[in-house]
């Protein structure tokens, strides 16, 4: 068949660091991409900042990958997150490495990013087309073009699918990748919200909502088995519908069928402290306010939203003075402040999650060359594959290995 060489469906973070690596390599590459922007989900994420990767190593990065980490190590090890930061630095966007490894434009500008991936593509030669793709075409196990939404017909002899996944639909990934892969015989693993906030039925929550909590501590229990399935300790948020933040997002990952399977959070309000180290530093405070209410004398040891929560689930009335106190009532305090439970009902929808979990099944494509094993010449890169890593600069760099991969293979 006549016609272009190499088709990249969506000019997100996958898309167009495939059609760069495939352009680079003198591949006559056309990017289709349906909004009228590029790069849309790239310029929201990391608050606005975008965390481009982690600047770990690649052992690390692939215990960071909770979903299918190990169908990662052979396109990481073709484009590692110290590419990537050479990558961005070589086409003139400054980065740095912050806190916990991760990645940032100096700029701390996430559209930066996205404008210098559409550059160094389109310098390389790559072609952005503003059409919705509608179609994929093949025809005995190959490739043989795409339809665009206004039914016209192109011929590709490859075809990469960078469509995203399913969440935050405004951006553009609205999950058409799944649909194209199904119809070409591909087994898509069920979607779930993955990093997305978790929902609680303890209405406490909602009294905290704004509420953000620091170098707290947080271990998620199967209430059912009693195992603990993680534990971390940074930063979370109080909601309406019950917690959200950076730790949250992450816990949400292990929390696997919560419809089914129970399970509890407990927060640890005061790691720096041991439970013995807890009461001295209460009876302190109860001795400063000894003819105050007890509601009056947590102010130094509790941020003043959770105060009234905590005195109602300590199970004490809010005008008992400090001296009456027993040390049976401190004990539970400590316990209550050790171990804050909040039960866990469920997830967010998908479209709020910071990732799709689930997709095209890995086993159907090469890890190596990120070509299908079914439909010769189609490839996938990015979220649309059922590969998704914690919080931090894993899934953009998800993004880039699989794409880097995939415009280096279809040539
Ligand atoms: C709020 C938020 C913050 C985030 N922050 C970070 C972060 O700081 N660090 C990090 O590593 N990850 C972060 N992520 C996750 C990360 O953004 C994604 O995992 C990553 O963008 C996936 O890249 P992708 O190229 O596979 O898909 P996308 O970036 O979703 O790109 C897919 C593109 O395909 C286009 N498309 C879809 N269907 C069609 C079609 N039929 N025809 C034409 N075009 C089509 C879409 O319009 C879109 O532009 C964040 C996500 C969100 C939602």
């Amino acid at each position: 068949m006549q016609g272009e060489k190499i088709a990249v469906i969506g000019a997100g973070a996958a898309g167009m660091m495939a059609a760069y690596r495939a352009a680079s390599l003198g591949g006559d590459v056309t990017v289709f991409e349906k909004n009228n922007m590029f790069g849309k989900k790239i310029r929201i994420t990391g608050k606005g900042r975008c965390n481009i990767t982690n600047a770990c190593d690649n052992d690390e990065f692939i215990r960071n990958i909770p979903t299918n980490g190990r169908f990662m190590y052979s396109s990481l090890n073709g484009f590692t997150p110290w590419d990537t930061i050479d990558f961005f630095e070589s086409h003139g966007l400054k980065t740095k490495i912050e806190r916990g490894n991760r990645v940032f434009p100096v700029s701390d500008k996430a559209a930066d990013v996205a404008v210098t991936l559409h550059k160094a593509s389109a310098e390389a030669g790559a072609v952005f087309s503003g059409h919705k793709v509608a179609d994929v075409l093949a025809e005995n196990g190959e490739i043989k073009g795409l339809v665009l939404e206004n039914g016209e017909k192109r011929s590709f002899q490859k075809v990469i699918i960078a469509t995203g996944g399913k969440s935050y639909p405004l951006t553009g990934s609205t999950g058409d990748g799944y649909a194209f892969a199904q119809k070409l015989g591909h087994t898509i693993i069920p979607l779930k919200p993955s990093l997305v906030p978790i929902e609680s039925p303890d209405k406490f929550c909602r009294d905290m909502q704004g509420l953000s909590l620091k170098n707290t501590g947080m271990t998620v229990v199967n209430a059912d088995s009693g195992k603990e399935v993680y534990r971390d300790f940074g930063e979370m948020l109080f909601t309406h519908f019950g917690i959200s933040g950076p730790m949250v997002l992450s816990a949400g990952a292990n929390i696997k069928n919560p419809d089914k399977t129970k399970y509890v959070i407990y927060l640890d309000l005061k790691p720096a402290l041991s439970e013995e180290k807890l009461d001295q530093r209460i009876l302190r405070d109860f001795e400063k306010n000894i003819n105050k209410a007890v509601s009056n004398s947590l102010g130094e040891l509790l941020p003043r939203k959770m105060i009234p929560v905590v005195l109602n689930r300590w199970g004490i009335s809010f005008d008992t003075k400090c001296n009456s106190v027993t040390r049976e009532q401190r004990t539970l305090l400590v316990k209550l402040l050790k171990s804050f439970s909040i039960n866990v009902k469920g997830f967010r929808p998908i479209e709020e999650a910071i990732v799709t979990s689930g997709g095209v099944c890995t086993k159907e494509i090469n890890p190596s060359t990120m070509e299908s094993r079914i439909v010769k010449g189609l490839y996938f890169a990015g979220e649309v594959i059922d590969v998704d890593g914690y919080t931090g600069g894993f899934n953009l760099q998800i993004a880039f290995s699989t794409g880097w991969a995939a415009g280096e293979s279809c040539l």
